[in-house]
């Protein structure tokens, strides 16, 4: 099997609500998709996305210099062209922008060794279970406490057991008061963690923890910036609630730091952010190895596969108005029955984006000059 070809495209896809946090608001992801065509009729589909800046640079990265880097090539030689894109792409930064776009190839590579074996990813990679289970997460903290206790029994009905909501509001006893109220709601068995995405410093989150963790939290995600790792440590040493990172860091190198520092109690990596399948499962391992839970970022869809694939992937992360299927872009949804999902036993990772619906999002340069979009709220 050899690629012989390629097609790609750029897309903003609104939100199915939008989102709010301590630091930003979004309406509409960038999605970037890559189909990797064979000389044996397979097409590979990959993709990789941004909260609203890149996805034009990810885009030229891949149709340029990454794509040219596997056509000709086995897919089932994946490993070797995985190393080939990151380390002639390491001048211009080893992650980031570089490891969104590898993720987009690498993933449409896996897709197609799936086709090739007719095997199903979940199984490719390991077979460990046949569903796994999530938690309800939601951007809301632009959310009235009304919409926010709505959003949450919602969370419920699908059977999580975990939810996920957002701190960050000025003043401490108004975070206080939205997570009581949700504790009240959801009774003590259920498992509150929040996202402070990285408004504080060590100090600041360690004194609004002692007055938050009156609610029971059960995880603290990214409590201050991503870059100060020592930052964290004090955190997890003074603060008794367990600390999450990952969405935020990019290669096993970065992840192997973490750990090696005692930074972190969970770990969640971002399979697009962290360069695709073939560094995940690597970070994954890693961690394994630590024995640290890994609870991916993001992509619902795909860590079907690879939490059905990995024993100590914890849970998916059921991210309300930006799946897949609740964005309706893909033919076939990936349903939360009791709290858990499935992957697909087509061969490969078997989502299939549905060109019509797509086509309504494409980017071009003319319109991504016209519709520039700002995210942050406090800068
Ligand atoms: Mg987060």
């Amino acid at each position: 099997m050899k690629i012989i070809d390629f097609e790609s495209g750029l897309y903003r896809v609104p939100l199915t609500e939008n989102w709010g946090s301590s630091t930003y608001a979004f309406s509409s992801l960038e999605f970037v998709i890559v189909w990797l065509k064979t000389d044996t009729g397979h097409t590979g589909t990959g993709w990789t996305f941004s909260t609203g800046n890149g996805g034009s640079a990810f885009k030229n990265l891949i149709d340029h210099y990454l794509v040219p880097k596997v056509l000709g090539e086995d897919p089932l030689e994946n490993e070797r062209l995985w190393q080939r894109m990151w380390l002639e792409s390491h001048d211009i930064g080893s992650a980031g922008v570089t490891t969104h776009a590898i993720a987009a190839v690498d993933i449409a590579l896996w897709d197609l060794i799936g086709q090739a074996l007719n095997q199903p990813l979940y199984r490719l990679l390991g077979g460990y279970r046949r569903s796994v289970k999530g938690y309800g997460s939601g951007v809301n903290l632009h959310l009235g406490i009304e919409d926010l206790l709505a959003q949450i029994e919602g969370f419920l009905s699908l059977g999580y057991r975990t939810i996920k909501m957002k701190i960050g509001k000025e003043d401490v006893y108004e975070d206080l008061q939205r997570l009581m109220a949700v504790r009240e709601l959801v009774g003590p068995r259920v498992n509150i963690a929040v996202d402070a995405n990285k408004k504080w410093h060590s100090g600041e989150i360690c004194r609004r923890m002692d007055i938050l963790n009156q609610a029971n939290i059960y995880w603290l995600e990214e409590p201050i910036i991503s870059d100060d790792i020592s930052g964290h440590q004090s955190v997890r040493q003074k603060c008794v609630v367990p600390v999450a990172v990952g969405e935020s860091i990019y290669t096993k190198h970065q992840f192997a730091h973490w750990i090696k520092m005692d930074a972190c109690d969970y770990i969640q990596p971002d399979v697009h952010r962290v360069g695709g399948i073939t560094e995940f499962v690597k970070i994954a391992r890693l961690a394994e190895s630590h024995n640290i839970p890994v609870i991916p970022h993001f992509g619902m869809e795909l860590i079907a596969h690879l939490g059905c694939a990995l024993p100590n992937i914890e849970m998916f992360e059921g991210l309300k108005g930006a799946g897949l299927s609740e964005m309706g872009i893909i033919s076939e949804p990936c349903l939360v029955v009791n709290g858990a999902i499935s992957p697909s036993d087509r061969p490969g990772h078997g989502i299939t984006f549905d060109r019509r619906i797509i086509q309504r999002y494409v980017m071009d340069d003319i319109r991504l000059r016209n519709q520039q979009i700002t995210t942050r709220t406090d800068v």
